[in-house]
């Protein structure tokens, strides 16, 4: 198994030269899910005894398994969060994998640690967080929220006062579901501003203003979004930041999504005040073109998150002796054996320079502007609300919610689009409405047009 023969070399080959077809490729097919039964039926038994040989292990994964998948990078992949890897970053996951690097301590993977690091130093100088400011690659926006949380709730309980009593944090309905799954993860109560619009320093004002004393003391974190998944919403960083500074609370911004924003000059001061905050969530794998999976949980002050996070053991304390000193990424995040994630995202930045990045973010914003004048142009469609960072809310009108869901199958089932519904809180209902979001700065307008014309 661990042996070099010719079949490992026809093997390489074959994997390159899919790697190869499927990087270069510009119009990948959108491929469609089947039901598992269905999928076994295609491919049979690929796990048995003897096992059934890479090369026809792999015809199934080409002919069956790839097809029953959607690539995320595709032009009209405009539901959710997309994601559009560059392809220096994506050849160089491949780098990154056969390097087998382990990235938890610097020992082990300075090399790569470095690299990781270089790239997380233009990340961190977006936020324009003060001297001494620094972050970690993580598995995405949910464990960057989660060790972030973590940090906050373990930085309050230094306190003595605060032992024993349960955690509350302040967030809005327009947080992401992580915030709320990730609370539960931590054990701390959760309280949400009912609007799912922007966040602002009076809402929050108010909200610690009708606490009750015991919640007053048991609330230790706000948590703020840079660019809401939903509708690309940008909370009021300036005043929340504000009002957390004089409460003594920790202020969390989750911009999983908005991030990659940062780096581009025309939105970049809606994101005033993300520079006050003491943590700050930003996904690589979304609007910084990285390959999955790649999040980056960036702490104002560091040390707190080590004090939180670093594991013990005796096994462990060869990483931490003087003779292995370096940064080591294991103690500010939740996870110990890492793979160096950051190393695709480096590669590219270093191989395009950041100038490349504030035009591909751009053109996003752009799309979405584009999309907006295209939907007040037609009679059958109308904007729901302006179109905000990359996401742009649209209804088509007269369609209810089966409609919605009918013509996503419809498009997904011809290989043609996919693009999802979504709600939306119009009062105290929900109105279901239709939803892009931009990423591929390959998308063009007439991919917009033609979506928008198969909802006549
Ligand atoms: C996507 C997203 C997350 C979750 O990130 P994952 O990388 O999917 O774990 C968290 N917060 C926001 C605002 C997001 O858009």
């Amino acid at each position: 198994m661990h042996k070099i023969d010719i079949e490992l070399v026809e093997m390489t080959l074959d994997v390159m030269k899919y790697a190869i077809d499927r990087i270069s490729s510009t119009n990948p097919k959108i491929g469609k899910p089947k039901k598992e039964e269905a999928l076994k039926a295609l491919v049979g038994e690929t796990i048995t005894k003897e096992g059934i040989g890479g090369e026809y292990a792999f015809n199934l994964w080409k002919n069956y398994l790839m097809k029953a998948t959607v690539p995320i990078d595709h032009p009209r992949h405009l539901a959710f969060v997309p994601a559009s890897p560059t392809r220096a970053a994506i050849m160089f996951d491949l780098v990154t994998s056969a390097s087998s690097i382990h990235g938890a301590y610097w020992m082990e993977g300075a090399g790569g640690i470095f690299c990781e690091n270089e790239a997380m130093k233009w990340i961190v100088s977006l936020t324009g967080l003060p001297e001494g400011a620094f972050g970690v690659f993580t598995s995405g926006g949910t464990a960057a929220n989660l060790s972030a949380i973590v940090t906050a709730r373990e930085h309050w309980r230094e306190d003595g006062t605060y032992k024993g009593e349960k955690g509350l944090i302040i967030t809005s309905i327009g947080a992401h579901s992580s915030i709320k799954a990730m609370a539960q993860v931590a054990d701390v109560d959760i309280l949400l501003v009912d609007s799912e619009e922007k966040l602002t320093g009076s809402d929050l004002r108010q909200t610690i203003d009708n606490l009750n004393p015991h919640q007053r003391k048991r609330l230790f974190a706000v948590v703020a979004t840079g660019g809401t998944t939903n509708a690309g919403i940008i909370d009021d960083l300036e005043g929340i930041g504000h009002i957390c500074k004089n409460e003594k609370l920790w202020f969390h911004v989750d911009a999983a999504y908005g991030g990659g924003a940062l780096a581009a000059d025309s939105v970049r001061p809606l994101f005033n005040g993300i520079e006050q905050a003491d943590s700050i969530t930003i996904d690589p794998h979304k609007w910084m073109f990285s390959p999955y999976d790649c999040g980056a949980v960036i702490y104002k002050e560091p040390d707190l998150a080590k004090r939180a996070h670093s594991q013990e053991g005796s096994y462990l304390e060869i990483f931490k002796d003087e003779g292995a000193q370096g940064f080591n990424p294991a103690d500010y995040q939740i996870q110990l054996t890492r793979r160096v994630r950051g190393l695709p995202l480096w590669f590219s930045l270093a191989t395009h320079g950041t100038d490349k990045y504030k035009v591909a973010v751009e053109r996003g914003l752009e799309l979405a502007q584009i999309a907006g004048k295209l939907i007040e142009k037609m009679s059958h469609v109308e904007l729901v609300r302006e179109p905000s960072l990359s996401c742009v809310l649209y209804r088509r009108i007269g369609w209810l919610p089966e409609d919605y869901k009918q013509w996503t199958y419809e498009n997904h089932k011809k290989g043609f689009a996919l693009v999802a519904p979504t709600k939306w809180k119009k009062g105290e209902d929900f109105e279901t409405v239709s939803r892009f979001c931009f990423i591929n700065p390959h998308t063009t307008k007439e991919d917009i047009e033609d979506i928008l014309n198969s909802m006549i």
